[in-house]
């Protein structure tokens, strides 16, 4: 079967057909993040998310060349560096490392390209210059640019091809400065800022005077820039729809004249203890928060993988307590398995004649096993719900098959290569000590430090907060290491 996605321009669920007349090569584009802060967990869903496709993709045979920008000069970013007094780049720079290193921790694979927006300076006015000619942009008294609605219409092509937008709410000649307006207040919008006073040092020369891009024209530029005017796949929250994306595409469409972007798709929004992530409401964490409460990357990309990914998802500390319980359910059939991989296959299991044998294959790792049937899922529209049914039935039956003693080491060796294959897209792995969140290694330092002053009692009441974060300190050769409860 082939992969079938829900494509947001189109409104339906399509074939997910290559643009590579070889059906190899996938550029995908997924929006970065605004370098003003750390990730929070509803970002993470999203990247989160765009790794999963970008896996699936490449599980299924495919070349993706994954784009994902930093968008390190926005209006929010401006207003925080103006707060801090630091530089943009000391200040965006920051949050920019903590960003990859979240991505890191949340098992995402490295995207092959990280453009930042102030090293595309010059792709970005090229592109603003090439919609300026055509008379689809043009200088208003200030000094900036905007992109005009009308003349992009009377050129041939349609704004709102993302979101239905009413004809009579297009008001020609209106202007939005601002990167982030509502469907209600659709007007020109700018790409190019003229400088203002609180811009301070944030500014570069253009041939419209100084000043800087609009949040909107950064994405076109950089992802035509690396992948070419048209390419397959951009990926984002849903939150970025509107104006975002429906921005991105006029841009690029009115400056190129061919479509932009084959394939639309967005993740859906997450609430946390099921209402919406505030500061104010104490329910809004930072990936970091999580660490911190210890809760690996692992139990959170977990549990952000369970959901389908138009569906909103209710993030809550009880599901990443589930999420611990099934991770470890996961990672005791595996050991199991690993351990029966090792026997010699001289033994009597595997000789044994057991009920349902004749479907043991389909059980474990054979075509028609878990691969297909996880397969199956996943390309009817990344249904990850049903992918995870699959497995824990493929756990249940194999721990059913070793607690018979009825699996020998082959099939077992088989189970294990095909867990593999499937684990290149869920990517959970098994639990390792590069997993434990820094901020316990170090109390398990403090613990080594307090033994070996002799103070007892200090190393005991660490050793007591770890359990209660759920880890043990197992001695082994190489010293003491924390283990998972
Ligand atoms: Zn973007």
């Amino acid at each position: 079967m082939a992969l079938k996605l829900f494509n947001t321009l189109s409104r339906s669920i399509q074939d997910f057909t290559p643009l590579d007349p070889a059906g190899k090569n996938i550029g995908m584009y997924c929006c970065g993040p605004t370098v003003y802060d750390f990730a929070h967990i509803g970002n993470c869903r999203t990247f989160v998310f765009a790794d999963l496709v970008r896996r699936y993709l490449e599980f299924k045979g495919l070349a993706v060349t994954l784009v994902m920008n930093v968008t390190d000069v926005d209006d929010k970013i401006i207003k925080r560096v103006r707060e801090t007094k630091t530089s943009l780049r000391e200040f965006t720079g920051k949050y920019e490392d903590a960003f990859f290193q979240d991505l890191k921790t949340l098992n995402c694979l490295e995207p092959h390209h990280k453009p930042r927006a102030t090293a595309h300076i010059a792709d970005i006015i090229a592109l603003i210059e090439k919609l300026v000619a055509r008379g689809i942009a043009y200088k208003a008294a200030d000094g900036s640019v905007y992109f005009s609605i009308e003349k992009y219409q009377s050129a041939g092509r349609q704004y709102g091809q993302l979101v239905k937008l009413n004809p009579d709410e297009l008001r020609p000649g209106e202007r939005v400065k601002s990167d982030e307006y509502a469907k209600e207040s659709v007007a020109d919008f700018a790409l190019w800022k003229a400088r203002v006073p609180e811009d301070g040092d944030v500014f570069w020369p253009s041939p419209w005077g100084e000043g800087r891009p609009g949040w909107h024209i950064e994405c076109s530029a950089m992802s035509m820039k690396i992948l070419g005017p048209e390419f397959d796949l951009h990926l984002g929250g849903e939150d970025l729809i509107f104006p975002h994306h429906e921005d991105e595409i006029a841009q690029s469409e009115g400056a190129t004249g061919q479509p932009f972007v084959r394939h639309w798709l967005h993740g859906a929004f997450l609430l946390v203890e099921g209402r919406k992530m505030s500061k104010s409401l104490g329910n809004f964490f930072t990936l970091r928060d999580l660490l911190a409460k210890g809760f690996t990357g692992r139990e959170i990309r977990y549990l952000l993988l369970t959901a389908h990914y138009r569906e909103t998802f209710n993030f809550t500390i009880d599901g990443l307590h589930g999420a611990r319980t099934a991770l470890a359910r996961i990672d005791e059939c595996l050991s199991k398995l690993r351990e029966a991989a090792g026997k010699p296959n001289s033994d009597s299991a595997g000789t044994h004649s057991f009920e349902g044998r004749e479907n043991a294959d389909s059980e474990i790792g054979a075509p028609n096993g878990l691969t297909a049937r996880f397969t199956a899922a996943l390309d009817d529209d990344l249904n990850i719900s049903a992918a995870w049914g699959e497995v824990f039935k493929w756990v249940t039956q194999i721990n059913k098959r070793l607690a018979d003693n009825s699996l020998n080491a082959n099939e077992a060796a088989a189970a294990l290569a095909a867990w593999n294959k499937i684990d290149s897209v869920l990517g959970i792995g098994t639990t390792s000590e590069l997993e434990v969140p820094t901020e316990l290694n170090a109390l398990l330092e403090a613990r080594q430090a307090a033994r070996k002053t002799k103070d007892f009692k200090r190393a005991d009441a660490i050793r007591d907060e770890l359990k209660s974060k759920g880890w043990v300190i197992e001695d082994t050769p190489k010293g003491p290491k924390l283990k998972k409860l």
